[in-house]
Protein backbone atom coordinates (compact mmCIF):
# COMPACT_ATOMS: atom_id res chain seq x y z
CA UNK A 1 0.00 0.00 0.00
CA UNK A 2 1.23 3.51 -1.12
CA UNK A 3 2.04 6.27 1.55
CA UNK A 4 -0.35 9.05 0.17
CA UNK A 5 -0.21 11.90 1.99
CA UNK A 6 -3.64 13.46 2.72
CA UNK A 7 -4.61 17.01 1.04
CA UNK A 8 -6.65 19.71 2.18
CA UNK A 9 -7.08 22.26 -0.56
CA UNK A 10 -9.60 25.48 -0.28
CA UNK A 11 -11.02 26.88 -3.25
CA UNK A 12 -11.97 30.62 -2.51
CA UNK A 13 -14.06 30.78 -6.22
CA UNK A 14 -14.85 34.78 -6.58
CA UNK A 15 -14.73 35.32 -3.23
CA UNK A 16 -12.10 37.91 -1.13
CA UNK A 17 -10.62 40.83 -2.44
CA UNK A 18 -6.72 41.67 -2.03
CA UNK A 19 -6.60 42.58 1.48
CA UNK A 20 -9.51 40.26 3.20
CA UNK A 21 -7.66 37.37 1.02
CA UNK A 22 -4.46 38.23 2.63
CA UNK A 23 -6.17 38.49 6.05
CA UNK A 24 -7.69 34.90 5.37
CA UNK A 25 -4.41 33.86 4.22
CA UNK A 26 -2.75 35.18 7.16
CA UNK A 27 -5.29 33.39 9.89
CA UNK A 28 -5.02 29.77 8.34
CA UNK A 29 -1.35 29.96 8.63
CA UNK A 30 -1.67 31.10 12.47
CA UNK A 31 -3.64 28.57 13.13
CA UNK A 32 -2.53 25.73 10.64
CA UNK A 33 1.10 26.13 9.84
CA UNK A 34 3.57 23.44 10.72
CA UNK A 35 0.93 20.74 11.39
CA UNK A 36 2.29 18.20 9.72
CA UNK A 37 1.05 14.94 8.22
CA UNK A 38 -1.19 16.93 5.89
CA UNK A 39 -0.69 18.76 2.65
CA UNK A 40 -2.73 22.25 2.95
CA UNK A 41 -3.44 24.35 0.01
CA UNK A 42 -5.64 27.85 -0.69
CA UNK A 43 -6.88 28.53 -4.51
CA UNK A 44 -7.61 32.59 -3.93
CA UNK A 45 -8.68 34.39 -7.24
CA UNK A 46 -6.52 35.33 -9.38
CA UNK A 47 -5.93 39.23 -8.60
CA UNK A 48 -4.95 37.73 -5.08
CA UNK A 49 -2.38 35.01 -6.02
CA UNK A 50 0.70 37.07 -5.61
CA UNK A 51 -0.10 39.10 -2.87
CA UNK A 52 -1.63 35.11 -0.90
CA UNK A 53 1.59 33.51 -1.90
CA UNK A 54 3.49 36.85 -0.66
CA UNK A 55 1.86 36.26 2.32
CA UNK A 56 2.68 32.47 2.63
CA UNK A 57 6.02 32.39 1.58
CA UNK A 58 7.12 31.33 5.30
CA UNK A 59 4.84 28.90 5.79
CA UNK A 60 3.95 25.59 4.45
CA UNK A 61 0.93 26.45 2.84
CA UNK A 62 0.80 25.88 -0.56
CA UNK A 63 -1.07 28.33 -2.94
CA UNK A 64 -3.04 27.29 -6.19
CA UNK A 65 -5.02 29.10 -9.06
CA UNK A 66 -8.47 27.52 -9.87
CA UNK A 67 -8.16 27.78 -13.97
CA UNK A 68 -5.38 27.67 -16.18
CA UNK A 69 -5.17 28.23 -20.22
CA UNK A 70 -4.44 25.21 -22.12
CA UNK A 71 -2.55 27.83 -24.36
CA UNK A 72 1.03 28.85 -23.70
CA UNK A 73 0.74 32.51 -24.72
CA UNK A 74 -1.15 34.34 -27.61
CA UNK A 75 -4.37 36.71 -28.65
CA UNK A 76 -6.31 35.23 -25.52
CA UNK A 77 -7.86 38.33 -23.91
CA UNK A 78 -8.75 37.76 -20.05
CA UNK A 79 -6.23 34.12 -20.14
CA UNK A 80 -3.67 33.25 -18.02
CA UNK A 81 -1.29 30.80 -19.13
CA UNK A 82 0.57 28.28 -16.76
CA UNK A 83 4.01 30.00 -17.60
CA UNK A 84 2.07 33.38 -15.86
CA UNK A 85 1.65 31.59 -12.90
CA UNK A 86 4.59 29.70 -12.36
CA UNK A 87 5.90 32.85 -9.59
CA UNK A 88 2.87 32.84 -7.58
CA UNK A 89 1.13 29.34 -7.39
CA UNK A 90 1.96 25.79 -7.49
CA UNK A 91 -1.24 23.78 -7.85
CA UNK A 92 -4.07 24.25 -10.74
CA UNK A 93 -7.60 23.71 -10.07
CA UNK A 94 -9.04 22.32 -13.41
CA UNK A 95 -12.62 20.75 -14.54
CA UNK A 96 -13.93 21.87 -11.51
CA UNK A 97 -17.95 21.74 -12.44
CA UNK A 98 -18.84 25.53 -12.65
CA UNK A 99 -16.22 25.67 -15.09
CA UNK A 100 -17.77 22.68 -17.44
CA UNK A 101 -21.25 24.39 -16.52
CA UNK A 102 -20.81 27.46 -16.35
CA UNK A 103 -18.25 28.15 -19.09
CA UNK A 104 -18.85 25.25 -21.51
CA UNK A 105 -15.72 23.55 -20.58
CA UNK A 106 -15.58 20.22 -21.71
CA UNK A 107 -13.16 17.32 -20.98
CA UNK A 108 -11.30 17.80 -23.65
CA UNK A 109 -10.61 21.28 -22.56
CA UNK A 110 -9.98 19.88 -19.66
CA UNK A 111 -7.13 17.19 -20.65
CA UNK A 112 -5.16 20.32 -22.77
CA UNK A 113 -5.35 22.87 -19.57
CA UNK A 114 -3.95 19.59 -17.68
CA UNK A 115 -1.15 18.70 -19.96
CA UNK A 116 -0.07 22.19 -19.96
CA UNK A 117 -0.09 22.66 -15.88
CA UNK A 118 1.79 19.42 -15.12
CA UNK A 119 4.28 20.20 -18.14
CA UNK A 120 4.44 23.62 -16.48
CA UNK A 121 5.44 21.87 -13.11
CA UNK A 122 2.23 22.42 -11.30
CA UNK A 123 0.53 19.51 -9.05
CA UNK A 124 -3.15 19.83 -10.92
CA UNK A 125 -6.37 18.86 -8.88
CA UNK A 126 -8.40 17.81 -11.34
CA UNK A 127 -12.75 17.73 -10.89
CA UNK A 128 -14.72 15.28 -11.58
CA UNK A 129 -18.53 14.82 -10.64
CA UNK A 130 -22.00 13.83 -11.55
CA UNK A 131 -25.18 16.05 -11.17
CA UNK A 132 -28.17 15.09 -9.38
CA UNK A 133 -29.95 13.62 -12.63
CA UNK A 134 -26.96 11.09 -13.02
CA UNK A 135 -27.05 10.35 -9.54
CA UNK A 136 -30.49 9.83 -9.58
CA UNK A 137 -30.34 7.49 -12.80
CA UNK A 138 -27.99 5.24 -11.45
CA UNK A 139 -25.10 5.66 -13.92
CA UNK A 140 -22.96 7.97 -11.62
CA UNK A 141 -19.62 5.58 -11.98
CA UNK A 142 -20.05 5.10 -15.67
CA UNK A 143 -20.09 8.52 -16.08
CA UNK A 144 -17.42 9.93 -13.60
CA UNK A 145 -15.52 7.62 -14.63
CA UNK A 146 -16.10 8.16 -18.70
CA UNK A 147 -15.74 12.55 -17.78
CA UNK A 148 -12.00 11.45 -15.70
CA UNK A 149 -11.06 9.19 -19.04
CA UNK A 150 -11.65 11.74 -21.17
CA UNK A 151 -10.14 14.47 -19.09
CA UNK A 152 -6.81 12.55 -18.27
CA UNK A 153 -5.84 11.59 -22.43
CA UNK A 154 -2.23 12.58 -23.18
CA UNK A 155 -1.85 13.11 -19.71
CA UNK A 156 1.74 11.44 -18.47
CA UNK A 157 2.85 13.22 -15.45
CA UNK A 158 1.16 11.16 -13.10
CA UNK A 159 3.39 12.20 -9.82
CA UNK A 160 1.44 15.50 -10.46
CA UNK A 161 -2.44 14.75 -10.57
CA UNK A 162 -4.81 14.87 -7.81
CA UNK A 163 -8.07 14.10 -8.28
CA UNK A 164 -11.28 15.40 -6.93
CA UNK A 165 -14.38 13.96 -6.75
CA UNK A 166 -16.93 16.59 -6.52
CA UNK A 167 -20.64 15.38 -6.89
CA UNK A 168 -22.61 18.62 -8.04
CA UNK A 169 -25.50 17.97 -6.22
CA UNK A 170 -23.13 18.44 -2.92
CA UNK A 171 -21.50 21.39 -4.26
CA UNK A 172 -22.74 24.64 -2.08
CA UNK A 173 -25.78 22.63 -0.91
CA UNK A 174 -25.06 22.02 2.48
CA UNK A 175 -25.43 17.80 1.99
CA UNK A 176 -22.87 15.88 1.27
CA UNK A 177 -22.45 12.65 -0.06
CA UNK A 178 -22.41 10.00 2.31
CA UNK A 179 -18.61 8.60 2.84
CA UNK A 180 -19.76 5.15 1.03
CA UNK A 181 -20.85 7.05 -2.04
CA UNK A 182 -17.89 8.93 -2.09
CA UNK A 183 -15.61 6.36 -1.51
CA UNK A 184 -17.06 4.37 -3.98
CA UNK A 185 -16.45 6.64 -6.80
CA UNK A 186 -13.10 7.35 -5.30
CA UNK A 187 -12.44 4.11 -5.88
CA UNK A 188 -13.55 4.37 -9.12
CA UNK A 189 -11.70 7.23 -10.30
CA UNK A 190 -8.62 4.72 -9.29
CA UNK A 191 -10.00 1.94 -11.78
CA UNK A 192 -9.87 4.25 -14.61
CA UNK A 193 -6.22 6.19 -13.57
CA UNK A 194 -5.29 2.31 -13.70
CA UNK A 195 -6.68 1.63 -16.63
CA UNK A 196 -4.53 4.55 -18.38
CA UNK A 197 -0.99 3.45 -16.70
CA UNK A 198 -0.99 0.33 -14.62
CA UNK A 199 -0.29 0.50 -10.76
CA UNK A 200 -1.26 4.34 -10.91
CA UNK A 201 -4.48 4.26 -9.41
CA UNK A 202 -3.11 3.05 -5.85
CA UNK A 203 -0.68 5.77 -6.05
CA UNK A 204 -2.36 8.96 -6.94
CA UNK A 205 -4.62 11.10 -4.25
CA UNK A 206 -8.17 10.93 -4.79
CA UNK A 207 -9.75 13.83 -2.83
CA UNK A 208 -13.97 14.74 -2.04
CA UNK A 209 -15.33 17.67 -2.27
CA UNK A 210 -18.74 19.09 -1.60
CA UNK A 211 -20.19 20.86 1.89
CA UNK A 212 -16.62 19.43 3.53
CA UNK A 213 -17.06 20.55 7.36
CA UNK A 214 -15.41 20.02 10.55
CA UNK A 215 -18.48 18.16 11.38
CA UNK A 216 -18.47 15.21 8.46
CA UNK A 217 -14.90 15.62 7.31
CA UNK A 218 -13.69 12.79 9.91
CA UNK A 219 -16.35 10.30 8.30
CA UNK A 220 -14.86 11.01 4.41
CA UNK A 221 -11.50 10.76 5.65
CA UNK A 222 -11.78 7.68 7.12
CA UNK A 223 -12.45 6.04 4.01
CA UNK A 224 -9.84 4.07 2.90
CA UNK A 225 -10.09 5.65 -0.87
CA UNK A 226 -10.10 9.08 0.04
CA UNK A 227 -6.69 10.97 0.88
CA UNK A 228 -8.38 14.29 1.53
CA UNK A 229 -11.15 17.35 0.31
CA UNK A 230 -11.50 20.15 -1.87
CA UNK A 231 -13.29 22.69 0.02
CA UNK A 232 -15.35 25.40 -1.08
CA UNK A 233 -17.61 27.39 1.40
CA UNK A 234 -15.96 25.65 4.86
CA UNK A 235 -12.18 27.39 3.24
CA UNK A 236 -13.41 31.34 3.29
CA UNK A 237 -13.09 30.60 7.31
CA UNK A 238 -9.92 30.34 8.90
CA UNK A 239 -10.92 28.53 12.02
CA UNK A 240 -12.77 25.95 10.49
CA UNK A 241 -10.74 25.34 7.45
CA UNK A 242 -7.70 24.61 9.74
CA UNK A 243 -10.17 22.29 11.49
CA UNK A 244 -10.10 20.61 8.25
CA UNK A 245 -6.31 20.48 8.37
CA UNK A 246 -6.22 19.10 11.34
CA UNK A 247 -8.07 16.35 10.70
CA UNK A 248 -6.52 15.07 7.95
CA UNK A 249 -3.14 15.43 9.81
CA UNK A 250 -5.02 12.83 12.96
CA UNK A 251 -5.04 15.23 15.25
C1 LIG B 1 -16.25 23.26 -4.46
O1 LIG B 1 -16.85 24.11 -5.10
O2 LIG B 1 -15.19 22.79 -4.90
C2 LIG B 1 -16.83 22.82 -3.21
C3 LIG B 1 -16.48 21.64 -2.76
O3 LIG B 1 -17.72 23.66 -2.58
P1 LIG B 1 -18.43 23.46 -1.15
O4 LIG B 1 -17.40 22.92 -0.20
O5 LIG B 1 -18.90 24.82 -0.77
O6 LIG B 1 -19.54 22.49 -1.37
Amino acid sequence: MVNRVPVIAGNWKMNTDLSSGVELARKIAEISNGVGGVEKVVCPPFISLGAVSEALSDSDIGVGAQNVSAEPDGALTGEVSASMLQCVADYVIVGHSERRANFSESSQDIAKKAISASNSGFTVILCVGEDLGVRQSGNATEFVSQQLNESLQGFTNWDSLIVAYEPVWAIGTGEAASPEQANEMASACRSVADSLSEGIGDAIRVLYGGSVKSSNIDSLINENDIDGALVGGASLDADEFSKLIASAAGN
